[in-house]
């Protein structure tokens, strides 16, 4: 089993390329299990959540069941979220970035709805939306599902958990009877086995192990800290690991705003998403954060589910969670691809006990770690910067630069003294 390849895989050479080009050498856990199934047309229950390559395990068999001549959709994927419906068409379209004529749409609240009325009548091979914005679709006959071959559930548990439920049997039954359905959830509650008992068809249930479900590329710390001393020990940690692409999760949509606006006043690069915000402006951020404008993305839980980051360094919980399955999902977003990613708790008084319950819950290593020092983080910084220094010697054309220095050198300054200000500089 462990040593399967994507080349075993009984599919086109198209997306055997498009999953070289992701950079993906060998199926997960969940892509194992679901594909060879997936591919001989059997129904699904995948449990696995997000962090698992769920998408990939059933893009790939969906995709391979497209006839790309009949320019009508034949494969339907609901989500939860909007971010999720554009995350999922993204690693969709990855995935069939060499199979030409495909046409995607991803269909969501809050986008006008003409647009996404033209695109489907020029004609589109895969729908991935929201149960309401489909609905809304049928109802206006915009979107014919009668061709429909494959259907997925994504993130059913959570669907359901959004009221969604009536939605969802509503766009089933719109459906042909002879469909592939696909469902997936971190969880199967008593609702979602009621879903797959009437609209499965003798489904194979294939549950990822906790193991699998965690990444296991992620450094998990904890930090005993006050309340009011997180701001400064968030800071000094984004100082010392000089963070590139960071996730802060908060509990609450105020203490997202009093982050933001903190560390803003700090100099740091930040935004913040919450449910509080329109969706279009939650959009905005997360473009800019996908595209590395802005290095730190305060965010709560509901705001965040679902959503893929790619390259995340560090995940902090300034909070820790109200349950379990938030740490997980929150340092999921970490460690992705093979990468080690970092994950830092923040836990002041009875928060502590919280932290403990959910280590024990998640088998989570969560070693305790020291509050780095001014002192500490002072030498840190001057190492770095000795070392760009160092770089900059070895590797530097700076003959123009050193003119400029000779006519302080004529000035009678001491050259060690020209380099302590212009350490000092750099350094403020
Ligand atoms: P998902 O569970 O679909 O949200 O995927 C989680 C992350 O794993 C995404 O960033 C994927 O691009 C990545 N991923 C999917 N399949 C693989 C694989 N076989 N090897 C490494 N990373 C993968």
């Amino acid at each position: 089993m462990t040593d399967v390849k994507f080349n075993d895989f009984d599919i086109s050479d198209d997306i055997k390329i498009a999953i070289g080009d992701m950079g993906f050498d060998e199926p997960t856990s969940i892509q194992k299990l679901a594909i060879p199934e997936a591919l001989e047309g059997k129904d699904i229950i995948g449990q696995a959540q997000t962090g698992t390559g769920k998408t990939v395990a059933f893009g790939v068999p969906l995709l391979e069941k497209i006839f790309i001549k009949d320019r009508s959709p034949q494969a339907i994927i609901l989500c939860p979220t909007r971010e999720l419906c554009i995350q999922v068409a993204g690693e969709i379209e990855k995935l069939a970035k060499h199979i030409k004529k495909l046409k995607i749409l991803a269909v969501y609240g809050g986008q006008p709805i003409g647009r996404q009325i033209r695109a489907l009548k020029k004609g589109v091979h895969i729908v991935i939306g929201t149960p309401g914005r489909v609905l809304d679709h049928i109802d206006r006959k915009t979107l014919d599902l009668a061709g429909i071959e494959t259907v997925v559930l994504d993130e059913a548990d959570e669907m359901l958990d959004m009221g969604f439920r009536e939605d969802i049997e509503h766009i089933l039954r719109f459906t042909p009877k002879k469909r592939q359905t696909l469902l997936f959830s971190a969880t199967i509650p008593k609702p979602i086995k009621k879903i797959t008992k009437h609209y499965q068809n003798n489904p194979k249930h294939l549950k990822i192990s906790k193991q699998d479900m965690v990444v296991p590329q992620i450094e998990q710390y904890y930090f005993e800290t006050k309340d009011k001393d997180k701001l400064d020990t968030l800071c000094r940690l984004l100082d010392i690991y000089d963070v590139k692409l960071g996730l802060i999760f908060s509990n609450t949509k105020k203490r997202v705003d009093y982050l933001v606006r903190s560390l803003k006043r700090k100099g740091y690069s930040v935004g913040g998403i919450h449910g509080d915000m329109s969706q279009n402006q939650r959009d905005k951020v997360m473009e800019k954060f996908r595209n590395e404008k802005i290095n730190l993305l305060v965010a709560t839980d509901v705001a965040a589910r679902g959503i893929d980051v790619p390259d995340v360094e560090v995940v902090f919980n300034y909070d820790v969670p109200n349950n379990n399955d938030y740490y997980v999902h929150r340092i999921g977003r970490t460690g992705r691809a093979g990468k080690t990613g970092f994950a830092f708790t923040f836990a002041a008084g009875r928060e502590r006990k919280i932290l403990k319950s959910i280590q024990k819950h998640t088998k989570s290593k969560i070693k305790k770690q020291k509050i780095p020092s001014y002192k500490e983080i002072e030498k840190i910084k001057d190492n770095t910067i000795l070392d760009e220094i160092r770089d900059s010697l070895n590797n530097d054309n700076l003959k123009k630069e050193m003119v400029l220095i000779d006519s302080l050198i004529e000035e009678n300054y001491d050259s060690r003294q020209i380099a302590a200000s212009l350490f000092r500089m750099v350094k403020s």
